[in-house]
């Protein structure tokens, strides 16, 4: 391909996206493809011989986009979204065009220093804690990972080595080895799937603490567990603690959390992949108080910024730390420009050595939408969340468990079994997704707003799809079965069921 025929492709691609993104709420937003589906599509070995883009082009719309689950749908309810823009796609574009791979500041001065501004943009943005931002006096600083997954794993590596060598000193007949296999780091059972991954992989154990009513860690449950866990000689190194869980947008509670970690020289890592977007606008940064005890932070742009998969700010107390577990020197990555903090070596930050150029889609995010643009949309979800839970209270069959940002969980009063069987029925349907969580040891139903520019008119659709899906369960629900599933409920409300109120509510809709 040559650059002429790059122009016609590019352009056709261009036109291609943004008739996807001006449409997707259109599409059915869960493919109907069963599992293997593209194995019968196409050959089992690459051609031979050059093909032309457009027939590439063709097959995308007839086999690939079939089996795509449409994420910037307004009609996806599913997780978190993950929120695209046109200047992030554009600005990822570009910096596929550059192909730059900078793993220190000579391979691209621009794409460290540019990481170096936009990650402080966002920390003032945040109204995150001074001393994070990379402009400071002190030994802050930011950048950005792909994922918060890789963030916490970089944050549980660097307090592992400062751990180990800590605990060395203090232990001097204590061999690296049995030091390490006594470590042990905590989160609440409602912390992401990869705090447990990260431990795994960081060769740790893990305590996966009990929450309160509101499935927030407290310190009590803390305490406890620290002081258990020294008693029988193990060594308590790090904490996650998180802002906005997946499951119900639960916020641990750092002002006891983060007291207990200084005391024990615990690291306090602090995930906030969803709700850290929300901290822009100033009514919900009292979601995030106790944060200056954080000795790392990461938020997800590709959640709730707008900016396109992947993309994780991170920030250290004292990058210094991180410099020190991950810094491996070799002469062909030496340079002859002194680092400072205005140019930091990034690949002694991160797990790869190669750096890709995420901050140009942040900076074209940033610049394109400005502030007032993205606080907007973060209060139009919001809002939009609020409508929805408005909605749910009309109907007498559903309890609201809880509305937390752009999140509502709710779920059908009396068992869990009508909940998951509407979880089902919607899903079958694919004309909205939803998921289903667990509220103790009840299955709720998380909605989450989403889509480019959401408006009441997709809220109302969602709430159509449930509530007339919910009516078709009650129609089929004979008093018998009613009193099947009553004896096998798992939770009961304590509300006497009666044999005809399945009937009952049906007919008051
Ligand atoms: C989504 C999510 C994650 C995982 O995010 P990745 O960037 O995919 O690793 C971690 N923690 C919380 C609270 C999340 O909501």
């Amino acid at each position: 391909m040559n650059a002429k025929e790059f122009r016609e492709f590019g352009y056709a691609a261009v036109d291609f996206i943004a008739d996807y993104m001006e449409n997707v709420h259109e599409r059915q937003v869960l493919p109907s493809v069963e599992p293997g589906y593209l194995h019968n599509l196409l050959p089992s070995g690459m051609p031979e011989k050059s093909e032309s883009w457009k027939n590439v082009m063709k097959d995308l719309n007839d086999k690939i986009l079939p089996g795509i689950t449409h994420w910037q749908s307004p009609n996806f309810h599913a997780y978190y979204p993950s929120q695209s823009s046109y200047p992030s796609i554009v600005g990822d574009m570009i910096a596929n065009g550059l192909g730059t791979v900078s793993f220190s500041w000579i391979c691209s001065p621009a794409v460290t220093e540019l990481e170096v501004i936009v990650v402080d943009w966002l920390a003032k943005f945040l109204d995150l804690p001074a001393f994070f931002l990379n402009s400071s006096d002190g030994c802050g600083g930011g950048m950005l990972q792909g994922t918060a997954s890789e963030s916490m794993l970089v944050a549980i590596l660097t307090a592992r080595d400062q751990a180990v060598a800590r605990l060395k000193i203090d232990y001097p007949n204590m061999n690296e080895s049995d030091i390490r296999g006594k470590l042990v780091m905590y989160t609440s059972d409602q912390g992401n799937s990869c705090v447990e991954k990260t431990a795994r992989l960081a060769a740790v154990s893990i305590r996966l603490l009990p929450v309160n009513r509101n499935l927030s860690l407290c310190g009590k449950n803390f305490r406890i567990a620290i002081e258990d866990d020294i008693k029988v000689g193990k060594f308590p190194f790090a904490c996650v603690a998180t802002l906005g869980t997946t499951g119900t947008c639960a916020f641990d509670n750092l002002l006891q959390i983060g007291p207990l970690c200084r005391e024990n020289k615990i690291w306090l890592h602090i995930d906030a992949a969803y709700a850290g977007s929300a901290l822009c606008c100033p009514e919900f940064r009292p979601l995030m108080q106790g944060i200056e005890y954080a000795d790392s932070f990461n938020f997800n742009l590709h959640k709730w910024m707008m900016v396109n998969f992947d993309c994780s700010a991170m920030w250290f107390r004292d990058t210094s730390k991180v410099v020190d577990a991950f810094t491996v020197d070799r002469i062909y990555l030496r340079h002859h420009v002194e680092i400072d903090s205005k140019a930091p070596e990034y690949r002694n930050w991160e797990i790869p050595l190669g750096h890709r150029f995420r901050a140009l889609k942040v900076w074209f995010t940033l610049r394109i939408m400005g502030a007032e643009e993205i606080r907007e949309n973060i209060r139009n979800h919001v809002r939009l969340a609020g409508y929805f839970a408005e909605l749910i209270a009309t109907d007498t069959r559903f309890e609201i468990i809880g509305n937390v940002l752009g999140l509502v969980c709710f779920r059908l009063k009396r068992n869990c079994e009508y909940t998951k069987r509407l979880v089902n029925i919607l899903t079958e349907r694919k004309n909205i997704y939803v998921i289903q969580a667990l509220y103790h040891d009840k299955i709720i139903i998380r909605f989450v707003v989403n889509g480019l520019k959401p408006t009441e008119k997709d809220i109302e659709f969602a709430w159509n799809e449930i509530r007339m899906q919910t009516n078709e369960i009650f129609k089929e629900i004979s008093p018998m079965k009613i009193e099947i599933s009553k004896s096998k409920c798992l939770i009961d409300f304590g509300e006497s069921v009666q044999v005809a109120s399945a009937d009952h509510l049906f007919a008051i809709k």
